[in-house]
């Protein structure tokens, strides 16, 4: 299967989505990217890599680091973990705070906002910076060693943070954040900043896809067990209220950013990257989700 000329095509084929959806806006630091930008890079398990559009550029991989803190806190925290945070769909928007009354402060899933910030408190718990950490397996992994949080976003998550500090601050009243609150909301704010490029993001995922291990550098990173855990709950709560949607339509583990990107795995084969600002109204990358319904229908690989 040529999968170079297959993207390529695809990319024409949804020319006519470019206008759809809307650019994050509430922070300007992402309001301000221009939303005519489409990359995608694909990385397989045999070492071939595809790329085209604007697969170089950086952008803010934002609830995708999310997927990344699962794992390195899984690994670290082992089943303690799910103590702390479900690993059911919650179907309500990322940033929503109604079922945490009725559930006692335990999130539903490590990726709504709720989650991810009790998944850091426990990261916090096992590496103390648990964002260097992230970062350092990153660039690792990306070849990229000059990786980092973009501070002007990290700042902008900050000044807008309200929501996010209400979570994490009505979490701790219930016992289910143990780090100053104040710590916990940086490093996620950090986490969230990264950027990252189609081409790094493939790369970087590609553990997903090898059972745990990354096949570029060798490291495990999850046991075989725990890496299916990731890829179930990524295709499950990956794209929080959308997850059903992107099950019927894409029918991988995908995890989403309000920055447009996409991380996508097809186990026991590769990664996939996408990337494009502009949002449908739960906060995945339009053209990302009509990219990578195009690529499994055309190609069969899916896993279902
Ligand atoms: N930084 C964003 C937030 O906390 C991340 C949300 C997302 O990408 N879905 O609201």
């Amino acid at each position: 299967m040529d999968l170079q000329a297959l993207i390529k095509d695809i990319r024409q084929d949804i020319l006519p989505f470019y206008d759809q959806g809307r650019v994050a806006d509430y922070i300007p630091a992402l309001a301000s990217v221009p939303p005519h930008q489409f990359g995608w890079a694909i990385h397989t398990l045999d070492g071939q890599s595809h790329a085209c559009g604007d697969a170089d550029t950086p952008f803010s991989i934002q609830s995708i680091s999310k997927a990344f803190m699962l794992a390195m806190t899984l690994q670290a925290d082992g089943e303690a973990l799910w103590r702390h945070v479900g690993k059911e769909p919650s179907g309500n928007p990322f940033n929503s705070l109604v079922q945490l009354e009725y559930e006692h402060g335990i999130p539903r899933n490590p990726f709504i906002n709720a989650g991810a910030l009790a998944v850091t408190d426990r990261a916090i718990r096992h590496f103390s910076d648990a964002h260097a950490r992230l970062l350092s397996w990153l660039r690792l992994e990306t070849g990229n060693a000059a990786l980092s949080a973009n501070e002007a976003i990290a700042a902008s998550e900050r000044a807008h943070g309200d929501r996010n500090a209400a979570l994490a601050h009505f979490m701790k009243s219930y016992g289910n954040i143990e780090h100053e609150v104040g710590n916990v909301l940086d490093q996620y704010f950090h986490n969230c900043s990264i950027e990252l490029s189609c081409r790094e993001l493939a790369r970087a995922g590609l553990f997903l896809a090898n059972h745990g291990v990354s096949p570029l550098t060798g490291q495990r990173y999850l046991s075989r067990s725990q890496a299916k855990q990731v890829n179930a709950v990524m295709l499950t709560c990956g794209t929080y209220d959308a997850a059903g949607e992107f099950a019927y339509r894409v029918g991988l583990p995908v995890k989403s950013g309000v920055g447009g990107g996409l991380l996508a795995v097809i186990p026991g084969k590769m990664s996939l990257a996408v990337w494009s600002p502009q949002l449908d109204s739960r906060g995945n990358s339009v053209l990302g989700l009509e990219a990578l319904d195009r690529f499994t229908t055309r190609t069969g690989l899916s896993i279902f």
